[in-house]
């Protein structure tokens, strides 16, 4: 896949902006807090419809402005040029906010259809957050990456997530009014909630199954070490590895019956795949509490390079990649094992200073841009939300 077009309207620092790129590797530099990360999140917006960095439409909106525009024109492999859309109106007083994707000019129904349409991956400093902070991000990896390859996952997870609050409503209604009498009405929710959650957590382990073949192998290629990366999604006790749906579906509703004193007294769902976790483990320790900031950063690394490895593999499609100052933290070596990794693919990269960067034409040892890259590197000049195409000596 190469991305041939990028326009923004009133996104973050972006007032109105519309560039074109060719194939190869693109460049982009500028001093701190110019719209470099910025520009790539609007990139990265178009493949799943939320940014690496908040939930919060609103805060992409520029500030005075009542919406955004985010529009990525690209070309598939097979040599079709598509586009994909996504507009954001503030709410207008007293109405609700709208969200507007379009896909080839045509407006996108459900959320869930955008889902794989268009295909980059963003290596970003807060990708270490899926090995330092709680379960919420493991899980959002996890269902981002199954979502992009499966539209149905991400529509089950919408289901589930119904249903789950609908469960807790109960609780808590029940907890509340001493009504043992909407017991019965309990049962009901446990069975929906059990068949909806089995989908996710049969697609959940399979994904890890693939995700943990990658990934270790991709550690030990990147560090030329033996350390070993594993993974392991973590459950309610009793949902072992390679269960088939069906199984899954009554050792969940299981659970749920035995918890249901627990449940009702806290009023809400304390297991499920709402509660799961990815274990990480770096040569069996868990790396969220014994890795060094080194090997957590490698080890997220590793993660995504298994995620462009599935998404290329399940696809069929090489996808954009966006690396967002990604080089400056990694040692020469790792660099360069990176560069192999992503070659044959068309690259955004940012930077504060090219001069960094090294020579593109010469290998030198401590170049983060080595002459590994086929085809045109291209330099971009980016400042106060303007992007100036042209060579680095600009600077
Ligand atoms: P760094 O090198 O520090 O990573 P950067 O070029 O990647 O910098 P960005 O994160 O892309 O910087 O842009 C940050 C700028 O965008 C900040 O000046 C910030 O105030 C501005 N900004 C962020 N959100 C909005 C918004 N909604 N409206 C207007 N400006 C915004
Ligand atoms: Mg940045």
């Amino acid at each position: 896949m190469r991305l041939c077009s990028v326009e923004l309207q009133n996104f973050r620092n972006y007032e109105s902006l519309d560039l074109s790129f060719p194939g190869g590797t693109h460049i982009l530099y500028g001093a701190n807090a110019q719209g470099k990360t910025n520009l790539l999140e609007a990139i990265y917006l178009c493949t799943c419809a939320r940014s690496h960095r908040t939930a919060r439409d609103e805060e992409l909106v520029r500030q005075g402005a009542g919406s955004y525009l985010a529009r990525v024109g690209f070309i598939t492999d097979r040599g079709i040029p598509e586009t994909l859309s996504i507009e954001y109106q503030r709410a207008a007083k007293g109405g609700t906010p709208r969200r507007i994707i379009r896909y080839n000019d045509l407006e996108v129904a459900r959320l869930a259809d955008m889902m794989g349409l268009f295909h980059a991956i963003l290596f970003a400093p807060e990708d270490l957050q899926i090995v330092k902070d709680g379960p919420s991000e493991r899980r959002r990896f996890l269902d981002i990456l199954i979502s992009r390859l499966d539209r149905s996952y991400f529509r089950h997870l919408q289901d589930f997530l119904k249903i789950l609050a609908q469960r807790n409503r109960l609780l808590k209604s029940i907890r509340a009014g001493g009504r043992s009498d909407r017991l019965p009405e309990l049962d009901i929710w446990d069975e929906s909630l059990a068949e909806s959650a089995s989908f996710i957590l049969v697609k959940r382990q399979e994904m890890i199954g693939r995700l943990a073949g990658y990934a270790a192998l991709a550690l030990t290629h990147l560090t030329s070490s033996r350390e070993l990366l594993s993974l392991h999604y973590k459950s309610f006790p009793g949902l072992e590895e390679g269960l088939d749906q069906k199984t899954a579906e009554s050792r969940y509703l299981d659970r749920l019956i035995r918890s249901r004193e627990d449940d009702l007294a806290r009023g809400s769902t304390s297991q499920g795949p709402h509660r799961d976790d990815i274990q990480i483990s770096l040569n069996g320790a868990d790396a969220r509490l014994y890795a060094s900031q080194g090997q957590q950063r490698s080890a997220v690394l590793s993660l995504k390079i298994a995620e462009l490895m599935i998404l290329t593999e399940v696809t069929g499609e090489k996808p954009i990649l966006l690396l967002d100052d990604v080089m400056s933290e990694l040692d020469a070596s790792r660099r360069e094992k990176l560069m192999e990794v992503i070659r044959d693919h068309q690259v955004f990269m940012t930077c504060t200073d090219p001069d960094q960067l090294g020579e593109t034409s010469s290998l030198a040892a401590d170049s983060a841009c080595p002459a590994v890259w086929e085809g045109p590197v291209r330099y971009y000049r980016v400042q106060e939300g303007q992007i100036q195409a042209g060579s680095r000596n600009m600077v």
